[in-house]
């Protein structure tokens, strides 16, 4: 069962400050939690809901042994009301029918508490129905809305919430996750420093065009080293086929940055740091290609690309410069 204190070191900023709300008595009427998932955004609406009906709180922690402790973690509080999607969508009854129940006095206080798991998820339907009840609080409900994309929330509801954005996943916190279901060390590494977002990284795992992205980053590397007259060609060929929008083109030159990070890494003699760990062979070959003044250069040329195709620039054009440029 999560604890305040479990949670301290994933989420430090929102732990303490919504302690301190618990502590003081001053509890909005709203929160929304964003935050990508493994964030902890279901512990704490756990924590707020237990810390609010719990007879016997210590040090600000509720105690999951008093009887409303229990009936909340076992999903049978009669005060307490979670609301998830059905099906694809959170659908209007599903507001209505938490409405109706609400409306009803406090079952056994007035204290109240709705939980709404996946909130991006409402029918616009759902969510004005949501928000006309926003507008009319009641002095002793509190609502928590709880999302990985708050952006696709409406203006009018995030308006009257107080916005709790949760601190995304550390890199080794996804990485061991993410081994512990079984996706190599490598891939797990490398999706934790690319992007700590589990739902992603699995998806990544299973995706054979993943596979050959980092196969594509290694046959770069060796065109450009034995091959450099064939890069351009191979750019047009093959790279382009692979990363075929401006997201997985900047995709591989994340996968290109990581790369001269793990030639960094070699020659310090850090070799667990390196993310391409099944490549150290070619790895060891392209330390003798690029020296020190190479590699800072060529990850100064790859930011600079980076930067030019968030500005808009022509994808194709943007990398075909970029290899010229890392020829020399
Ligand atoms: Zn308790």
């Amino acid at each position: 069962m999560a604890k305040w204190s479990n949670l301290t070191e994933r989420q430090p900023i929102a732990t303490k400050m919504l302690k301190q709300m618990l502590l003081r008595n001053r509890v909005a009427h709203a929160y929304l939690i964003q935050g990508d998932e493994g964030t902890g955004k279901k512990e704490i609406g756990y924590l707020i809901a237990k810390s609010l009906f719990c007879q016997q709180v210590r040090d600000g922690e509720p105690c999951d042994q008093c009887i409303e402790c229990n009936r909340i973690e076992s999903g049978n509080h009669p005060d307490v009301h979670w609301i998830q999607p059905d099906g694809a969508s959170i659908k209007i009854d599903q507001i209505a029918q938490l409405q109706k129940e609400f409306t009803y006095k406090g079952m056994e206080s007035n204290q109240k508490v709705y939980l709404i798991y996946h909130a991006d998820l409402m029918t616009a339907n759902a969510a004005n129905r949501l928000l006309k009840f926003l507008e009319e609080p009641s002095q002793k409900t509190t609502a928590i809305l709880m999302t990985e994309n708050s952006q696709a929330i409406l203006d009018t509801i995030k308006s009257r919430c107080q916005t709790i954005m949760l601190k995304p996943l550390s890199p080794t916190y996804v990485q061991s996750i993410l081994e512990e279901e079984g996706i190599s060390p490598e891939n797990a590494r490398l999706f934790s420093v690319i992007m700590p977002n589990l739902q992603q990284a699995r998806e990544l795992d299973q995706d054979e065009w993943f596979a050959q992205a980092r196969s594509l980053v290694v046959q770069l590397i060796g065109t450009l080293q034995s091959n450099p007259d064939e890069t351009l060609l191979f750019i047009q060929k093959q790279w382009i086929d692979h990363f075929s929008d401006r997201d997985k083109l900047n995709f591989s030159l994340d996968l290109l940055i990581y790369w001269f990070k793990d030639l960094v890494y070699l020659n310090l003699d850090q070799d667990d740091q390196v993310v391409f760990q099944s490549y150290l062979k070619e790895l060891e070959q392209a330390r003798w290609h690029w020296s020190q003044a190479d590699i800072v250069e060529t990850l100064a040329l790859i930011l600079e690309a980076k930067k030019q195709l968030m500005q808009n620039g022509h994808p194709t054009l943007v990398m075909e410069k970029l290899v010229l440029q890392m020829q020399r």
